[in-house]
């Protein structure tokens, strides 16, 4: 099976001023089709030569996993963005965050937390059990909640090359911006 470069929902400078143009280009032009190249070459002969993306990354480690995990996570970081998104989610997502949370305020606050204390690259994630029980994970470079039997709903991406371009060292300035542009039209489906 090709792995394919998954498509913007928006035009690369659509996320202005949050994320730049070239932060885009770069992001999902060079690093996520590095991936997906990487990952073209390894699968072939593999017993994963057929498999999706999920099985793949909950089966596999080294190279593949490394690899595999990262095209899932920016599949999943690309299409929960929308020049049109930011305010709050609604229905059985939000009941569940103020359950689970207190309040979208705190869920804000610790999944900024969780995102500014990963050392080094990673990724900040929310997730939830197949009951659905909400909760913070941090994955450090390719992880994935789906290893640990979760379903991830929406991922911050705390390696530099997210942010570096717009906001430098300023992580935590970057996570806080990003609110503003989550399509959490998207992000309820994933519930
Ligand atoms: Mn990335």
């Amino acid at each position: 099976m090709k792995i394919e470069l998954v498509k913007l929902p928006y035009a690369t400078n659509a996320l202005e001023p949050v994320i730049a143009k070239q932060t885009i280009e770069f992001h999902h032009g060079k690093h996520l089709q590095a991936y997906v190249n990487n990952l073209n070459n390894l699968l072939p002969g593999t017993k994963f030569e057929n498999a999706d993306l999920v099985t793949i990354v909950k089966n596999s480690d080294g190279a593949i996993f490394n690899n595999a995990g990262q095209v899932l996570n920016h599949e999943l970081y690309f299409t929960q963005f929308s020049p049109t998104g930011g305010g709050r989610p609604s229905g059985k997502l939000a009941a569940a965050i103020i359950m689970y949370f207190g309040s979208f305020e705190n869920f804000q606050k610790e999944f900024e937390a969780a995102g500014v204390g990963l050392f080094g690259s990673g990724w900040a994630w929310l997730a939830s059990d197949e009951d659905g029980k909400l909760s913070i994970i941090k994955e450090s470079n390719a992880g994935n909640p789906v290893t640990k039997g979760l379903k991830p709903l929406l991922g911050f991406d705390v390696w530099e090359h997210a942010y570096y371009l717009d906001f430098q060292n300023r992580r935590a300035d970057h996570l806080k911006e990003l609110w503003k542009i989550v399509d959490w039209k998207a992000v309820e489906s994933r519930y």
